[in-house]
């Protein structure tokens, strides 16, 4: 019999632990560390964030869930993690031991980086179903009150889609509530062009993109560095090919939200050979790392290097088809190495995304992330906003079920022909 220990019960870390417990023997014990005994369906933040969506809605009380499913769960969260030592000390001060473990914490959120970011700052994030709601605080006070708004992500941040996401709803909600026109509206982003993502662009994210934002006259700034935030002002410096600041803007705002930069959490930060200069879990196609090989890691807690250089830092997104992908990998490779075979599931770690924008959106799927690619493919439609509704139906569902299983995920894919993507595999393939 084997212990093994999740830490971080989010998108990844809470389907991890019901694929592991339909793969492993029975008496395999399942453990789940998590920063309380809730989970929250993080991509529904943005509608949280303008009343389209209430925490209740969104949020799964995993203790029962968990219970059913026979996976043990401590809210109290992981201080520190020991790994020469197979140990974690929580943060009631308590240890845990385990024979293996899956990193599954997503990220610290860098607002510290910039002075003036963050929900502690002046400006608001949607990370966190928290900061959704105190976005919606100050939505509701934009509303009442309109004027400029500055929207985007900063330098070093890997997350996109969400900021083009949140500047389209805010856009929808904005002409719903008919205030839109007292709102000039900037996108700040430190991508080298709209649509980048992270990703060099798939399909054409440019294209699309930089017509949405015409058409709902949303201004940009591109290669943006985000120098100093205060009470209704913020300082950019548009940097050029060589990172060398072109241009000044001073941005006034009644009302911004800015995605914060990523790193890893304080429990793995600086562990040698676990961990990149920013804290996130170094690993090798099987999702393991190379140093501990007894532990795992998936989601945003996984290092992986950037796309091709940039004037400005911009990191590779990580988003949820790709996340089950390494969760059905991680678990094949578990249930393997305690059968005593060595692992050899790989996950397609394919970018698969929804950008909602509330009335319609911009897919896309990029297979292999690094350009040139097998599978380029970009789309706008109506289509995109049901499917963002139905994944978030689906993916709440699964969760209060306590189920792995990637049935709307494979229907998805099926539908847009590129079934074979979600695949695992195997080195014998
Ligand atoms: P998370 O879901 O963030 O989960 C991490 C968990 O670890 C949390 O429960 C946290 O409490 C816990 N944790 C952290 N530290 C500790 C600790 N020390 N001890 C114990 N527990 C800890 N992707 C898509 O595919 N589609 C989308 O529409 C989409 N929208 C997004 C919108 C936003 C605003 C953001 C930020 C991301 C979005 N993503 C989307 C990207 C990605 O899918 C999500 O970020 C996803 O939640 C990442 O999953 P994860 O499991 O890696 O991390």
């Amino acid at each position: 019999m084997a212990r093994i220990v999740i830490l971080g019960a989010g998108l990844g870390g809470a389907i991890m632990a019901f694929e592991l417990k339909d793969k492993l023997r029975p008496a395999d014990e399942v453990v789940v560390v998590n920063d309380g005994p809730t989970y929250s369906f993080v991509p529904s933040n943005p509608w949280v964030a303008v009343g389209w969506r209430d925490r209740q809605d969104v949020v799964v009380d995993l203790a029962q869930v968990f219970a059913r499913r026979g996976i043990a769960l401590r809210p109290e969260g992981a201080a520190r993690l020991h790994p020469s030592e197979n140990r974690l000390d929580l943060r009631d001060g308590s240890s845990l031991t385990y024979d293996y473990l899956v990193i599954a914490t997503g990220p610290d959120l860098a607002f510290d980086e910039i002075p003036g970011l963050g929900p502690d700052g002046h400006t608001q994030s949607i990370c966190h179903i928290d900061h959704a709601e105190k976005t919606r605080t100050a939505f509701e006070a934009l509303v009442k009150s309109p004027g400029p708004i500055v929207v985007g992500a900063v330098q070093g941040a890997s997350c996109f889609g969400p900021a083009y996401e949140f500047a389209f709803i805010l856009d929808t909600a904005l002409r719903r509530a008919r205030v839109r026109d007292q709102v000039p509206m900037t996108f700040v982003t430190p991508e080298p062009y709209v649509g980048h993502l992270g990703l060099d662009g798939v399909g054409d994210t440019k294209g699309l993109l930089e017509s949405a934002m015409r058409e709902r006259h949303i201004k940009w700034i591109t290669n943006a560095k985000v120098t100093g935030v205060e009470a209704g002002r913020m300082t950019v410096a548009e940097v050029d090919a060589k990172g060398e600041t072109a241009a000044t803007h001073d941005l006034p705002f009644t009302f911004s939200m800015l995605l914060p930069a990523f790193r890893g959490v304080a429990a793995v930060l600086g562990i040698e050979g676990l961990t990149n200069p920013r804290g996130f879990i170094t690993i090798d196609k099987h999702q393991r790392n190379p140093a501990f090989p007894n532990i795992f890691a998936i989601g945003v807690a996984v290092a992986i290097p950037p796309v091709g250089k940039t004037p400005l830092a911009v990191g590779v997104p990580k988003t949820g088809f790709m996340i089950e992908s390494m969760v059905t990998a991680t678990a094949a490779n578990i249930a393997a190495v305690l059968d005593g075979r060595e692992p050899k599931a790989v996950a397609t770690w394919n970018a698969v995304c929804l950008a909602d924008f509330g009335d319609e959106g911009i897919a896309f799927i990029a297979q292999p992330q690094i350009p040139p690619r097998n599978v380029n493919w970009s789309s706008q439609g109506k289509w995109v906003h049901a499917a963002k509704v139905g994944f978030e139906k689906y993916f709440l569902h699964k969760i209060r079920q306590g189920k792995a299983e990637t049935f709307y995920e494979n229907l998805v894919l099926d539908l847009l022909g590129i079934r074979k993507l979600k695949e695992i595999r195997t080195e014998a393939d």
